[in-house]
């Protein structure tokens, strides 16, 4: 069976029934698990795919109306949950969980026919950048599997980069979308804050997640964005905005204004073919017409700090429901409450969200909550608003996604380090603005090389058109 890297190519042979949607789905199943050493599925759903598979065959025979992703294969990161399957956000905490509900998500793919074929490894409750910190190991990147996948969302990147699936989602709380969409060579798409119910998604900073796709095409991403976007009852977060069809203004052909930021690719931590390759297309956008502008970003050396004091302290809180009681993994040797807590906990977490508890914790603790978590509100307030007022000016903000290509996996073994490698990816979270990674450049080993957009509030429609103009499979 031919590899299919676009829903529209599979869906037109699906409706000529050159094959049906349970042969493609057991071809699909085949396909993961031969490419098992990849590390990229924590679960693989067969059960349920292969059903699903036979409902949509059905369908299509009794000429009933399909939905808009019908056949379309997709994973979900494991923080997302499906009803009666497990999840367990790459935690031992939560070996052995069953999700008794499914995640607004979840419902609009199968809604609109889409196929759920399992849950990808990511960074244990999505803290990392290189999805080593999972209980599961790391996942190994496509392109050279000595190379870390990226992260939080690896799994998702390499199940899309490897052709295991159409399409996956992540979740993107400082760049866990962007990042590893670059570092594998793929789209990777995170919304504004709001756009898409987070209800189902464990929580990490919420005040910055979202879910978003991962795709090979723009078209693809913009029609996943299209159906899972819009109210939600069950997230007061998430935005009554009417949900525009991304999929029917995808060609703009306009001429733009673009912002980029000098410090940031001077900066000492940019690796120099990810800054040369900037630079290409800084060219290009100028010789294809549109306005390419330096600015200057003050603040850039903050917002990595500012981000980490405010989704540890988000996350210090948010975690604290896994306490051995309710969900998951109970520590054996506990005889009370207290040492539930304790062992459970210490035991059924790694060490970076360990370190991360802590150090939420911390900055929230009555005398350092000044000095730490107020001040990083401060910072937050002033990037947002800087950010916003630049989108005004500009319609868009340019720079890479990441300062390195996919690194050697154990190559990073402080925090610190890997914190600085969020230098581009967190401020769109920050300022609760869209921004996609397109995968547009090569280092001379091959590796992929990402480049970031970012738009102001609720103007995802004006970005994919922009990206599908610049990145077309
Ligand atoms: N690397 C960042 C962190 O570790 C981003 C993670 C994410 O977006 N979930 O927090």
């Amino acid at each position: 069976m031919e590899i299919y890297r676009s829903l529209k190519t599979l869906q037109a042979d699906l409706y000529s029934q050159k094959f049906t949607v349970t042969a493609y789905i057991q071809h699909t199943l085949q396909t993961i698990n031969a490419h098992a050493h990849l590390n990229a599925f924590v679960h693989v759903f067969e059960e349920s795919a292969l059903q699903q598979a036979h409902n949509l065959d059905a369908k299509l025979q009794n000429k009933q109306t399909l939905g808009k992703l019908f056949g379309l294969t997709i994973a979900i990161k494991d923080n997302i949950v499906y009803a009666n399957h497990p999840a367990t956000g790459a935690s031992k905490i939560l070996e052995g969980f069953i999700s008794p509900y499914s995640a607004t998500v979840v419902e609009k793919l199968l809604q609109e026919d889409a196929i759920i074929v399992g849950t990808t490894n990511c960074d244990e409750f999505a803290m990392g950048g290189s999805n080593e910190n999972s209980y599961y190991g790391p996942v190994l990147n496509p392109h050279d599997t000595t190379r870390v996948s990226g992260g939080s969302s690896g799994g998702s990147a390499v199940a899309v980069a490897a052709n295991l699936c159409i399409a996956a989602l992540g979740s993107d709380t400082g760049g866990s979308i962007r990042q590893p969409a670059s570092f594998c060579g793929i789209v990777g798409l995170k919304p504004t804050y709001g756009r898409v119910s987070r209800y189902g998604l464990m929580a990490y900073g919420s005040s910055f997640d979202q879910i978003g796709p991962f795709t090979h095409s723009v078209e693809d991403a913009a029609l996943i964005l299209e159906v899972i976007a819009g109210a939600d009852a069950y997230d007061a977060t998430c935005s009554p905005k009417i949900v525009p069809a991304y999929t029917s203004s995808l060609h703009s052909n306009q001429k733009y204004k673009i912002a980029y930021y000098n410090n940031a690719l001077e900066h000492e931590g940019v690796d120099t073919e990810v800054r040369a390759a900037c630079w290409q297309f800084i060219d290009r956008l100028k010789q294809e017409g549109h306005t390419v502008e330096a600015i200057e970003f003050a603040e850039l050396d903050y917002i990595v700090p500012a981000y980490y004091v405010l989704t540890t302290a988000e996350a210090s809180s948010n975690l604290s429901r896994y306490d051995g009681v309710k969900y998951g993994y109970r520590a054996k040797e506990a005889t009370d409450l207290e040492s539930t807590y304790k062992l459970s906990r210490s035991q059924g977490f790694g060490k970076e969200v360990q370190r991360r508890i802590m150090s939420g914790a911390f900055v929230l603790s009555a005398g350092y909550y000044d000095a730490y978590y107020s001040k990083a509100q401060k910072v937050r307030r002033i990037v947002a608003e800087k950010t916003h007022k630049t989108l005004e000016e500009y319609d868009f903000i340019l720079c890479p996604t990441a300062p390195t290509p996919a690194y050697k996996i154990g190559a990073v073994q402080d925090s610190i380090a890997s914190f600085l490698g969020d230098i581009f990816t967190v401020q769109a979270n920050i300022a609760g603005v869209p921004g996609i990674s397109l995968p547009l450049y090569q280092s001379q080993n091959g590796l992929p090389i990402g480049m970031q957009l970012m738009a102001g509030r609720w103007q995802e429609e004006k970005l994919l058109a922009f990206a599908n103009d610049l990145h077309i499979i």
